[in-house]
Formats: C-alpha cells, sequence, structure tokens
C-alpha cells in the first residue's frame, strides 16, 4: 500500500562482500611484504591514478600495503609507490 515498502537494496550488492570477496584476490596480494603472513585481509579497491588494486592489511605485523590487480606484485605504499 506504502510506496517506500518498493525501496529495495540493488540485487547486485550481496551482503558480506567486504569479508566474503566474489573474487579471490590471494594470487594479487599473496602475502605480507613486511613478516610473510599469508592470511591477510584484502580489500577490492582502486589507487588514485584509477588502476584497480587491492588493499591488504596483515593481523599479524599491522602492516598494510597496495597490489594492483594484474600487476608485476609488488607491495606498494600509500602513495602508490614501490615498498621497499
Ligand atoms: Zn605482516
Amino acid at each position: 500500500m506504502s510506496a517506500a515498502r518498493d525501496r529495495r537494496p540493488p540485487a547486485d550488492e550481496p551482503l558480506g562482500s567486504i569479508t566474503r570477496p566474489v573474487v579471490d584476490d590471494s594470487a594479487t596480494a599473496p602475502a605480507c611484504f613486511a613478516c610473510g603472513e599469508d592470511d591477510l585481509t584484502r580489500l577490492r579497491v582502486a589507487l588514485p591514478d584509477g588502476r584497480p588494486a587491492v588493499f591488504a592489511s596483515c593481523p599479524g605485523c599491522e602492516a598494510t600495503a597496495w597490489f594492483v590487480v594484474d600487476g608485476d606484485g609488488r607491495a606498494l605504499g600509500p602513495d602508490g609507490t614501490a615498498r621497499a
């Protein structure tokens, strides 16, 4: 009866898509650059220059890094330059 009930969330945005990603980014961000931990928290994002990337956060040492999707596998710092 009320039009307000017709406001449905988009069907293509499943709940939990952040913690259970549709794509497996473990190949893009294989391991922590600092300690080698491979059980990382990975988030698909975009770098400031528009490249798709994976932001990885290490639960072990709390290091964070960016990895370019289909890139060379290097861990990048917050400004997009490679980590040493
Ligand atoms: Zn680590």
